[in-house]
Order: structure tokens, then C-alpha cells, then sequence
């Protein structure tokens, strides 16, 4: 079977263009030729369906007091349960202020308050009202002014490429083999240095607010590569998922004054979180509905969900600051929000864990931080941690740009210094050989079957509330679905927009990081932030105040090891709110 193989060169290789990618793309583009790989259109990353906002302590709301960067790192630092590297959360709340007010000189049109300053509302977890939105369509925006900025930087965008191997060579980043979506050619990038910015895996799930690229390709890349992934363990399960589609409420519907009620009517939050009620952050709140769903006192005819109410604020000011949540629950609810409650139920929602990285958002390959020269991460896909194992909601949409852009200034310096590399032969051999074994086998298993099969086994194993004897059963059933994923095959030969293809190659790449989700989630044997056993309902900071590094071992299982937190500022303490 004849492949094409086509060669390129650019300074620097950008995969992914949400806004951690085109961030780091703009912030490096003046300097070098910048090619940014996606596979999907850029402003279709995922990072456009972000709605409630992005938290930084502009200090434009004094409803409750002023506020600083240190109030945002405190809440940041408790809202992890200790375990987010303080130092790199002082960058984020320091540098969340500088981007906000970059974003907004680029062109974002966030909402305003009746001065003209950019308006900020409450979220889950946050002490102050800090969260710069665009009515509910935040990510939305930020990504358009990212891209328009880019394309006047000349940055040049490979839309529909999907990046299958990373090139790493003597502990360097050299580029990256993509295959062509819309003519099943592979192409080869070489680069002097490679960011992956390729977002999160919710859909490893099934239930979840995540878009149907969120497959975790990235993790997977850098995991093949030997390279280790952090607390992979730490899955956030948002409360207000679209019962039962899991399409997310954003928390900017309870930042309004909404709250949940269960079937007695009851505002149950107020039991489990007496001072920030339905602001409590995401772990508390997701457990509260867990356990009130757990006691019989869900609604629906299974009893399997709660009401989220929002509807006393008035119809103006929903359609003011909430359009599309509005349209959203007429869409997949049924429900005009504006007279009657929404049906919800917690849905996966982020990765706090990630690919490792330092402060300038490089990757780094052991506990001791060293550095992969020239190999950067950022977004959904690293961790730095700044959300330990926890995040507040509004601090992903700051990670993303801060991170972004920390990484996009180093490789401005870094492709200064470096020359071309020089790649190893055959390179795009293993690419070459997947594209033949999928395109021409004769495999029997079908890839939705076998998806569905996946999402399940983790939806039954490694749900919000686990333990040892579900997780020990996933780990050795996701060993028969990699098996079986072994005979997959799929019906459509033809090279040009094969999505059956895209959908195996992704498949293969959940099946591997799920793997390490389990194995990490049965290493940590404590109660923390997001990952709750009820094996081990306490905190253990003897043992586990440290991040979990997971390595592919010889025999493709994963090897667990642990790396240091940072604790600069803040000891420790019990988390009530
Ligand atoms: C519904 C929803 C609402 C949210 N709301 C908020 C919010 O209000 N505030 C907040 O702070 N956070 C929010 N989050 C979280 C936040 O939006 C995401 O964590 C963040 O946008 C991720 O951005 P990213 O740049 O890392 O990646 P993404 O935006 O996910 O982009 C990933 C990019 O990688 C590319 N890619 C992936 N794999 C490959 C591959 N193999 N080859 C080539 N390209 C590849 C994709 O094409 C895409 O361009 C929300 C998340 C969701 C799902």
C-alpha cells in the first residue's frame, strides 16, 4: 500500500490551537516561522464551549472586600487540597491579572460593569468575585482574538492534521509525524522546539461535558515516548452536567445566585458547605449530589439527579448573562430555565493531572525536574500543578493563557540559541505501519463497540467516589479491552476524510492513558481534593502530600513513583468551607 510521506520545516511545532496553543504560538511567532497542528478547525478546540469565565483578582468588584493576587493564590492553593506546587501557583494568580488585561487589549469584548470595567462574578471555591467573563460564551471569544492575532503574526495553521508520533531524540524535541485527515497523507514536521497543547480526555468517560476531540492524543505521545504522566488520579467530576447528557451548566448559573434542590426541595448544600453553600468548590459540591442521590433523595424516576434553580432571578438577567445556558436547557432539556428548574447530575469535566512541566512550561522527564530540551506543554494536557488535586472553576481558561504564554517566551529565547535538527531515519515507519494495519486488516472488533465498552468500564471503576476491589477489576479489564483493541478494524478504506480511521487511531490512544488513570487512582491510597476511596476516606499527608508520577514499564504496565509538592506560603490544613 503506497503512502505519501511529505517533509517540513519550522522553528517551532504548536499542536493543538485551543488557547494554550495559540497562545504560546502568538507569544513566539515574532521571532520564528511557527506552524500550529490541529485536528480540528483552531476555533473549534475545545476551549470555545468555555462559558462562566476566567478568574484573576482585578479587584473591579469590591462586593466582598478587596481583593489580591494572594487571596486567588490562597483559594487556589486550599481548592487543590495542598496539592497544587505553590511557587507555579503564584505565577498563575500574579500573571492571570497581566493576561486578562492582554486578552482585553487584543480585542476580547468581556461583559462590563456600569463604569465600563470589565465585570467579574462569584464562582465555586473563590473568596472574592473574581471571574472576567463574556456574558456565558468566554472561551468563545478568547480563542477568536487569539486566532485573528495569530494570523496577523503569520503564523501558519495545519488544520485537520492529527499528530500520531512525537521525535524525541538523546532527550531532545525534534517535531512530529501527523497524518493529513483530508487526503490520508503522512507528513513529517522537524522543528527546534515542539509545544503540545492538545487539551484534556474526558472522553475516556461516559459521561462527560467534554467535546468529542477531547481524547487525551497528547498524553499518550508523551507517555509512548518513555516520559512520565502526574497525577493522572485526579478527575474532576463538574456538579452540573445536563442530566443525563452530562453537556455542561456552567457554575456562572449558581455564580448568578442559582442552587440545587433535591426531590424534598431542600437547598442541600447548605448541610455540606455552611459558608460558600452552592459556591462551594466542584469535589464537595459533585460528592453532595452523589450522597444525596445515594440516600434517596434524587429526582426523576430513578432518583439518579438533582434541580439546579435558577429561575428567581429573573428572565432579564438570564438572557443577559446566560444566553446560551438558556438555550442550552430548552435544547437537550426540554426546560425554559426562566420558569423552571434544570434537571443536573455531575459530569466529567477536566484533568487536573497532566504531562509534568516547570515553570517555563517546559517538560520535564523524572522527579527531580529535568528538563526535555526544547519540548513544551501547556493547557489541559500539562500540569504544572497549579490545580493539585482540585481545580476552581475560572482557573483553567488563566492556566491555559498564563502557561501559554510562559511557554511561548521561552521558546523565544530557546530557538534563538539552537539549530535545525537533524532527524532520525524511517521516522514515520510506526506511522506508516498504523495507517497500513487499519486501512487494510482484516480486524473484527468495531470501534464504537469498543469505545463504549471503555467509557463504561471507567464510568463503573473510577467514578467520583472509588475503591480498591472497582479499580483493581478496571485495571484488569482495560488490559482485555487493549487486547481486543489489537483485532479492531473499521469499513471505510478510502484515504480522504476517513473518520473511522481518526476515530481508531484516537481509541488506541484512550485505551493507553486510561490505563494510567486507573493505576494511578489505586497508587493513592488516601481521600484528596477530587480522587475520594471509600477505601480510605482520609487525607494522608504522611504518605501521599506528593504528586504521582506513572511511567510505561517494559511490559506496558504502568511503573508509579512520587515527586515533591512545593509548599512555599500555606502549611496544610483540614478544607472546610
Ligand atoms: C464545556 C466546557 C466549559 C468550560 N468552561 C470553562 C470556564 O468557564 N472557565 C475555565 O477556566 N475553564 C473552563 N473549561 C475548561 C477549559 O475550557 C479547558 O480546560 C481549556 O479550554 C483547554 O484548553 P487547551 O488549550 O488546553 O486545549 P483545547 O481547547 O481542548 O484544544 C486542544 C487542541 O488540541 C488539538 N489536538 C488534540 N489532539 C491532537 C492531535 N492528535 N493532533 C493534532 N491536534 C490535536 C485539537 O485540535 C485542539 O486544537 C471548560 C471546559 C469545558 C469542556
Amino acid at each position: 500500500m503506497a503512502i505519501n510521506i511529505e517533509t517540513h520545516y519550522h522553528d517551532v511545532l504548536v499542536i493543538g490551537a485551543g488557547l494554550a496553543g495559540s497562545m504560546a504560538a502568538l507569544k513566539v511567532a515574532p521571532v520564528a516561522d511557527v506552524a500550529v497542528l490541529t485536528k480540528v478547525f483552531p476555533t473549534r478546540s475545545h476551549s470555545t464551549t468555555a462559558q462562566g469565565g476566567m478568574a484573576a483578582a482585578l479587584n473591579n468588584n469590591k462586593s466582598k472586600g478587596e481583593d489580591s493576587w494572594e487571596l486567588h493564590m490562597f483559594d487556589t492553593v486550599k481548592g487543590s487540597d495542598y496539592l497544587g506546587d505553590q511557587d507555579a501557583i503564584e505565577t498563575l494568580t500574579k500573571d492571570a491579572i497581566e493576561v486578562v488585561y492582554e486578552l482585553e487589549h487584543m480585542g476580547t469584548p468581556f461583559s462590563r460593569t456600569p463604569e465600563g470595567k470589565i465585570a467579574q462574578r462569584p464562582f465555586g471555591g473563590h473568596s472574592r468575585p473574581r471571574i472576567a467573563y463574556a456574558a456565558d460564551r468566554t472561551g468563545h471569544v478568547a480563542l477568536h482574538t487569539l486566532y485573528e492575532q495569530s494570523l496577523k503574526e503569520k503564523v501558519n495553521y495545519y488544520s485537520e492534521f492529527f499528530v500520531t508520533k512525537l521525535i524525541i531524540e538523546d532527550n531532545t524535541a525534534k517535531g512530529a509525524v501527523a497524518v493529513d485527515l483530508r487526503t490520508g497523507t503522512i507528513h513529517v514536521f522537524s522543528s527546534k522546539a515542539v509545544m503540545i497543547a492538545t487539551g484534556g480526555g474526558g472522553r475516556i468517560y461516559k459521561v462527560t461535558s467534554n467535546a468529542h476531540e477531547s481524547t487525551g492524543d497528547g498524553l499518550s505521545l508523551v507517555y509512548r515516548e518513555g516520559l512520565p504522566l502526574m497525577d493522572l488520579e485526579f478527575t474532576q467530576f463538574h456538579p452540573t452536567g445536563i442530566y443525563p447528557l452530562g453537556i455542561l451548566i456552567t457554575e456562572g448559573v449558581r455564580g448568578e445566585g442559582g442552587y440545587l434542590v433535591n426531590s424534598k426541595g431542600e437547598r442541600f448544600m447548605e448541610k455540606y458547605a455552611p459558608d460558600m453553600k452552592d459556591l462551594a468548590p466542584r469535589d464537595i459540591t459533585s460528592r453532595a449530589i452523589y450522597t444525596e442521590i445515594n440516600e434517596g433523595r434524587g429526582v426523576g424516576p430513578n432518583k439518579d439527579h438533582v434541580l439546579l434553580q435558577i429561575h428567581h432571578i429573573g428572565r432579564e438577567k438570564i438572557l443577559e448573562r446566560l444566553p446560551e445556558i438558556y438555550k442550552f436547557a430548552i435544547t437537550y432539556a426540554g426546560v425554559d430555565c426562566t420558569k423552571e428548574p434544570i434537571p443536573v447530575a455531575p459530569t466529567m469535566h477536566y484533568f487536573m493531572g497532566g504531562i509534568p512541566t516547570n515553570a517555563h512550561s517546559n517538560v520535564i522527564r523524572d522527579e527531580k525536574g529535568t528538563p526535555v530540551a526544547g519540548l513544551y506543554a501547556g493547557g489541559e494536557a500539562a500540569c504544572e500543578s497549579v490545580h493539585g488535586a482540585n481545580r476552581l472553576g475560572a482557573n483553567s481558561l488563566v492556566d491555559t493563557t498564563v502557561f501559554g504564554r510562559r511557554a511561548g517566551k521561552h521558546m523565544y529565547d530557546f530557538v534563538q540559541q539552537v539549530g535545525r535538527p537533524v532527524l532520525p531515519k524511517d521516522i514515520a515507519e510506526s506511522t506508516v505501519k498504523m495507517l497500513e494495519w487499519l486501512l487494510s486488516g482484516s480486524g473484527k472488533e468495531n470501534v464504537s463497540k469498543l469505545r463504549e465498552d471503555m467509557q463504561q468500564l471507567l464510568w463503573d471503576t473510577c467514578p467520583g467516589f472509588r475503591d480498591e476491589k472497582a479499580m483493581q477489576k478496571g485495571l484488569k479489564e482495560i488490559k482485555v479491552l487493549q487486547e481486543r483493541y489489537k483485532n479492531v478494524g473499521i469499513s471505510d478504506r478510502g484515504r480522504n476524510f476517513n473518520m473511522q480511521l481518526k476515530d481508531a487511531i484516537e481509541l488506541g490512544n484512550m485505551l493507553e492513558y486510561a490505563e494510567v488513570v486507573l493505576a494511578s487512582a489505586d497508587f493513592r491510597k488516601e481521600s484528596r481534593g477530587a480522587h475520594s476511596r471509600t477505601d480510605y476516606p482520609k487525607r494522608d499527608d504522611t504518605k501521599f502530600l506528593k504528586h504521582t508520577l506513572a511511567f510505561k514499564g517494559k511490559d506496558g504496565t504502568p511503573v508509579m513513583r512520587q515527586k515533591e509538592v512545593s509548599i512555599t506560603r500555606y502549611q496544610p490544613q483540614e478544607r472546610k468551607y
